[in-house]
């Protein structure tokens, strides 16, 4: 098997024009071929399989594109974006449905593209939905839990719904499926304690009953459920559903925990995740560092070059974080140019061993201005390591103390807390 990774190929007749999107797609170490004739590209597609394949509007030497575009389609099932300048909804329609999967516009914006690049790599690798199932009978729990884990979800049932919010807080489900009559107490009694904690909010609740009075279903969706299953043994309708809620979750989630520009764990959610590890480290008495990130002179980068350019230098290190750091449920945007990395079951020394593998990566790449003009950026860092019986507060301001050393030491270092 060829091991080398994968590139993209671009049909487009203009070389110059090709030319310069090789050469931006490069500095994020993609690698892409251009190709002038459909011809050649198609048996390069039949060669290889690419990342994916960019069309340019201005076309190819030897077919016209509506009649490419289908062929690329019917030969590999990989995202095949047009690339062109706006254009009216009707052709984009036709586009579509000849074979173009995603559209990116013109001028060509390397960035756009390595985001999409990434959302793609990311859903090709799906993490397995989380289901919990509350329900006093063992048929059914045996039931749903079997059709659901054949359709490649992880799943843990519980009986008792008393033991139920225990269970979410320290298992954070996807989707909670509920009984509607157990011992205990009712299932809209569970869904309306459930919804009192802020910290469940949104975790999609779906009754699972053979209660088909209209009137009793909508009164238990009052209580807090999304959805109502009628018990009906139909397991593609149950996967389906789960399916579709669970990825609305996630959206929403993104959405509520990310910061838009960098997709990285926004303020919030980051200090939240580091509370988390800091309770789970002083209770399983494991080491857990923490590390401040600051890019070094920031403000005189946008004044130079403008606000746009600083966007884009601010995405390349969240690019680099996020490789670094896959799922990055541990890596944040503490605010404007600062980063910061949650380590858990790691040393001080090995968290800024990464830290600064990291800023030796940052400084390696080829940063340019909007004239294209490179520039030399770099990132001072604070690690820090918790202490016994140390707050979360204290960590955060040791590791910004350690920075803050780094940046008076002359920038471009990582500093460690004594
Ligand atoms: P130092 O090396 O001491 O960190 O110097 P600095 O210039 O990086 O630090 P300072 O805190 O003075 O400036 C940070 C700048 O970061 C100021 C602010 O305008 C800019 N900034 C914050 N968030 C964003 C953003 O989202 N995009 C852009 N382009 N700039 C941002
Ligand atoms: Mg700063
Ligand atoms: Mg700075």
């Amino acid at each position: 098997m060829d091991a080398a990774p994968a590139s993209i190929y671009l049909l487009c007749r203009n070389a110059a024009y090709a030319g310069s999107v090789i050469q931006q797609l490069s500095l994020f170490g993609l690698e892409c071929q251009a190709f002038a004739r459909a011809s050649a590209l198609l048996a390069a597609i039949h060669g290889k399989a690419p990342l994916m394949v960019l069309v340019d509007e201005a076309g190819c030497d030897d077919m016209a594109l509506p009649q490419v575009l289908p062929m690329i389609a019917r030969l590999q099932d990989v995202p095949l974006v047009y690339l062109s300048l706006p254009m009216a909804a009707q052709e984009q329609i036709e586009l579509a449905r000849a074979g173009a999967t995603d559209f990116l516009p013109k001028p060509f914006d390397s960035h756009r593209l390595i985001d999409q690049i990434d959302r793609m790599l990311e859903a090709q690798s799906p993490q397995p939905a989380r289901v919990l199932i509350v329900d006093d009978s063992e048929m059914l729990t045996h039931w749903a839990s079997n059709v659901l884990t054949m359709g490649g979800m992880r799943v843990r049932s519980v009986k008792n719904p008393l033991k139920v919010p225990q269970l979410v807080a320290l298992e954070k489900p996807e989707l909670i499926l509920l009984d509607m009559y157990m011992p205990e107490c009712t299932g809209d009694e569970l869904a309306r304690v459930l919804r009192q904690n802020p910290a469940f909010d949104g975790i999609p609740i779906v009754f699972l009953s053979s209660e088909t009075q209209r009137g009793r279903q909508l009164s238990a969706r009052r209580m807090g459920g999304d959805d109502f299953l009628v018990k009906n043994n139909d397991p593609d309708e149950l996967i389906d559903i789960v399916t579709m809620m669970v990825d609305r979750y996630r959206r929403l989630r993104e959405l509520m925990s990310r910061d838009s520009l960098t997709r990285l764990l926004n303020h919030t959610h980051l200090i939240e995740r580091l509370l988390q590890e800091v309770a789970r480290a002083h209770e399983t008495v494991r080491p857990l560092a923490f590390a401040m990130i600051d890019i070094d002179h920031f403000k005189s980068v946008n004044d130079r070059y403008g606000h746009a350019v600083g966007d884009r230098v601010i995405k390349s290190l969240a690019r680099l974080l996020r490789q670094a750091f896959p799922g990055a449920d541990l890596v944040g945007r503490y605010g404007g140019e600062e980063f910061s990395i949650v380590f858990p079951d790691t040393s001080l020394l090995r968290a800024a061993q990464q830290v600064d593998e990291l800023r030796q990566r940052f400084g390696d790449l080829c940063q340019t201005s909007g004239s294209g003009e490179p520039l030399t950026i770099s990132f001072s860092a604070g690690v820090a390591q918790l202490g016994n019986g140390m707050h979360a507060e204290q960590l955060i301001e040791s590791a910004d103390a350690a920075l803050y050393q780094a940046k008076a030491a002359g920038r471009n270092q990582v500093g460690l807390a004594r």
